[in-house]
């Protein structure tokens, strides 16, 4: 057992990422071997650790309710180790004052007291008299970092959450505020604001991370078909903070989790694709009374071999991450020798943990069915069932220790462990603790992309895959 650690740790240590390569050397190649691979290179490289971020943030710089440097502590004080602050179509910088007058009416009566009692005088910029409406400077994000970010353990990473009509899209690490570039259809809103992205890396030279947030926010989003069909898109959340955004899903919407089955299942076996990785976020905008976007709700660990925005970005290109909005995990490791996936959990506690081990086996039932609303009979457009065969659950385990074996058979596997405690923050979404690995065990071919675009009751078909794609590289487990 010992010896197989030993290895297990060993070709995670050696995993080389993408770090030290150029950016362009990045863009050019979308699609990197997942954590775990083995891979040739340093001899040495800096041992990894887990470090706990939340990427999806709001304050007063949008629609959030209070000001930045208090929701930065918030979090740094709760011991996570990255925040990024994700304003809609704005990033925190230059001059942008607010009135009292809108602090209260956002976070209440308290809102600007509390600042006042937190920060000293001589960094609250104030404007006005209170006859003539008093306003206060909303710091930009280079303050607050100077002052808050310390080497090694606190980090801030600047973004905007491009923010289009129904869809909404983090660009963690943007550089320069980026307006909605808007389409004709959902995917076409998702497409052209990844390329506008894509295109501001290049241009740039700067590394940023898009990914696509809160699919079920509205009954009219992406089906599960077309996010499989966007396959630049490769990291989506699984899971948000925010009360009633649809993440169990609805008569109109599958859940989240089951979203990621089907995307994962096609990506692999129609389109030659690789699955997106999945985040858990809070994207927080309440942080009074208010109970329905709370921070401290969902988050990610991500294994880097330091905490740097880079080092960051490339464990997660490298889906050496895992999100949460709980449970712990002190190991995780897939051992491409042995197709084993491992997981250790951290006790806390009384609780309880089982461990699902999900996937989809190649030879699957690929039948679909419409779905029927049941109270009216009907067709519902924009969705397709799937066999239960579609991310069915291949073992369960219970306890601090987990294993799968795979057997050869399986197109991925991932694991979800739940506790048998309450989050800190609750929602009726998450009533209890849970943690979600990234689809292990995959692979795809050297092939480009094949096959037109889904087929989906109710909807225009999606077109070609997009000409610039290149999926030149395999999975985990070759
Ligand atoms: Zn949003
Ligand atoms: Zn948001």
């Amino acid at each position: 057992m010992r010896g197989v650690w030993v290895a297990v740790l060993a070709a995670v240590y050696l995993l080389h990422g993408l770090s030290g390569q150029s950016c362009a050397k990045i863009l050019a190649a979308p699609w990197p071997q997942q954590a775990g691979a083995p891979s040739e290179g340093e001899a040495n490289p800096a041992p990894k650790r887990w470090y706990k971020g939340n990427l999806h943030t709001h304050s007063l710089w949008s629609d959030g309710d209070d000001f930045p440097e208090m929701i930065v502590d918030w979090y740094r004080e709760r011991g996570y180790h990255f925040l990024a602050m994700s304003d809609h179509n704005i990033l925190s910088e230059g001059e942008k004052w607010i009135s009292l007058t809108e602090v209260e009416k956002r976070g209440g009566k308290q809102a600007f007291p509390r600042y006042q009692a937190r920060f000293p005088a001589d960094w609250i910029e104030m404007e006005g008299t209170p006859e003539t409406g008093s306003k206060v400077r909303l710091q930009p994000l280079s303050k607050i970092q100077a002052a808050f970010e310390i080497p090694g353990k606190f980090l801030l990473i600047p973004s905007e959450e491009i923010t289009d009509k129904g869809v909404h899209i983090n660009a963690t690490n943007i550089g320069e505020v980026l307006q909605p570039q808007g389409g004709a259809s959902f995917v076409d809103m998702v497409r052209n604001n990844l390329r506008a992205v894509a295109e501001q890396a290049e241009r740039t030279g700067r590394d940023i991370l898009p990914s696509l947030n809160h699919p079920n926010l509205s009954d009219r989003g992406l089906s599960a078909e077309e996010l499989a069909w966007l396959l630049e898109n490769r990291f989506f959340e699984v899971w948000n903070g925010v009360e009633g955004d649809g993440d169990l899903g609805s008569v109109k919407r599958h859940s989240l989790e089951r979203m990621w089955d089907i995307t994962t299942t096609l990506r692999l076996t129609q389109y030659n694709a690789p699955p997106m990785y999945g985040l858990a976020t809070d994207d927080s905008h309440n942080y009074h009374g208010n109970q329905k976007a709370k921070p401290g709700r969902g988050w990610i660990q991500v294994r880097a071999e330091s905490l740097s925005t880079q080092a960051i970005l490339d464990a997660m290109r490298a889906g050496d991450f895992y999100s949460s909005t709980g449970v712990e995990l002190t190991e995780l490791a897939f051992d491409p020798v042995t197709r084993r996936l491992s997981i250790a959990i951290r006790p806390d506690g009384e609780a309880q943990f089982t461990t699902r081990f999900i996937g989809t086996r190649k030879n699957y039932d690929t039948s679909t069915t419409a779905r029927l609303d049941p109270a009216t009979g009907e067709v519902v457009p924009g969705i397709l069932d799937y066999s239960a065969e579609l991310g069915e659950v291949l073992a369960v385990v219970e306890g601090l220790r987990a294993e799968y074996q795979c057997t050869g058979d399986e197109l991925y596997v991932r694991a979800e462990v739940t506790s048998s405690e309450a989050p800190e923050f609750p929602t009726t979404e998450s009533p209890v603790q849970k943690c979600w690995t990234q689809p292990y065990a995959w692979q795809v071919g050297p092939a480009a992309p094949r096959g037109d675009g889904p087929d989906v009751p109710g909807r225009e078909r999606s077109g070609k895959a997009e000409p610039t794609l290149h999926l030149n590289r395999s999975g985990l487990g070759d």
